[in-house]
């Protein structure tokens, strides 16, 4: 058995270095680093493979998020709400701008944001709510959307999880995550689902004012050379990364097919075993794109289990160990512990196993199996 990773970017460049060495290849000698014709062919690939008007790139997820609250035009005191149980970055850019962050708790099954925590937390100060599409598969999007629309507030979705992840309407239609909202924002750190060599993220709508907006605060404010008419960041996807990109692009589908199939068979060896709860799927086939493949463990001590897998070489992760609201840095008054009744159970039950494009059936069998062996005792 070859030895386990938590994610084995090595073993999927092995199969498509020769397309990425060329590709990178050609950068270097046409020294068109920044802005060149890689990361406009990425853009249109991206933009047609998510069926959305325009995708902007950008240097990050982190500044996608940021420069997403910038376009839309969001003023220091508006209040934006977010789920507790997230990666910082989505309060953190909320708090950078001098926004005001309101967490609100989760859903115990697919633990995205709970509409009713959702609803009671909008006041007359509400601006925005970012939903996170959290491990890989969406909010309630459709009634996000109902509620912005009645309070008349921005969605801006954190898709940095779930590219190629679609949402399925009440009716049956679908949409691919990240493009439903008034605004999306993506991450293609290595290890995402659709990842680059380095850093890389993209903002992506349908709203061509916003789209030109954001167009320019990502390149210091500028809608014509030297003309700063609002104030911009510097936010670049690099011609590298994007040459990355493209080559891994074409083969999404593929790669999110191949994490599936590793949460089938995890699911199936997890079947009726007591203490654990395999994640929860809304229904679809294609809803769920398996960023990280994230058990509940049940009146057992979580711990104990990390602890017995390291030991026998199975690396895992906990996403996440502290709900933001009792981070340091984001503390607020208003926040009582019983809001987060979800979050402070989920913080000490879950549990996420290896999760790639190249697991093999001889390590998802190892590592069931000793999962198993573990609490059956
Ligand atoms: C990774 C991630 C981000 C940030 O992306 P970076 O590219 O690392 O800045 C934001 N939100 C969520 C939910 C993420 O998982």
């Amino acid at each position: 058995m070859k030895k386990i990773q938590m994610v084995d970017l090595k073993g999927q460049y092995s199969d498509i270095k020769d397309e990425v060495n060329n590709s990178i290849q050609d950068v270097i000698e046409t020294t068109t680093f920044i802005n060149g014709p890689k990361v406009h062919e990425f853009q249109k690939n991206l933009e047609t493979y998510l069926n959305v008007k325009h995708v902007i790139p950008c240097a990050n997820g982190t500044d996608a998020l940021q420069i997403a609250m910038m376009g839309l035009g969001l003023k220091p005191g508006d209040e934006v709400i977010t789920a507790d149980f997230t990666f910082a970055a989505t309060v953190e850019v909320i708090a950078l701008l001098q926004l005001t962050p309101v967490l609100v708790d989760v859903n115990p099954d697919d633990f995205n944001i709970n509409i009713e925590a959702l609803e009671r937390a909008i006041t007359s100060k509400t601006k925005a709510i970012v939903p996170v599409h959290l491990f890989g598969q969406c909010a309630h999007m459709e009634a996000i959307m109902k509620i912005a629309e009645k309070h008349n507030l921005f969605v801006i979705e954190d898709n940095a999880q779930a590219i190629g992840a679609h949402y399925t309407y009440k009716d049956g239609s679908k949409a691919k995550a990240g493009t439903i909202g008034h605004v999306g924002a993506t991450s293609f750190f290595p290890s995402k689902n659709l990842g680059c060599y380095g850093d890389g993220g993209a903002i992506f709508t349908n709203d061509d004012a916003l789209a030109h907006r954001i167009r320019g605060i990502v390149n210091h404010g500028m809608y014509e050379r030297y003309h700063h008419d609002v104030v911009g960041v510097n936010s670049r996807l690099d011609s590298i990364q994007a040459a990355v990109l493209d080559i891994k692009l074409q083969r999404l589908d593929a790669y999110n097919a191949a994490r599936k199939a590793a949460a089938d068979k995890y699911d199936q060896a997890f079947k009726g075993i007591k203490n654990i709860e395999i994640p929860f799927r809304n229904g679809t086939e294609d809803s769920h794109v398996f960023h990280q493949y994230t058990l509940q463990v049940k009146h057992m001590d979580r711990d104990a289990l990390v602890k017995h897998l390291n030991e026998n070489d199975i690396p895992c992760g906990v996403y996440y160990p502290i709900p933001l609201h009792r981070q340091k840095a984001y503390l607020d008054e208003r926040y009582k512990e019983t809001d987060f009744k979800v979050t402070n159970q989920l913080v000490k039950e879950v549990i996420s196993l290896p999760m790639h494009t190249e697991l093999e059936d001889d390590q998802i069998e190892y590592i069931t199996s000793t999962i198993i062996n573990f609490i059956n005792g």
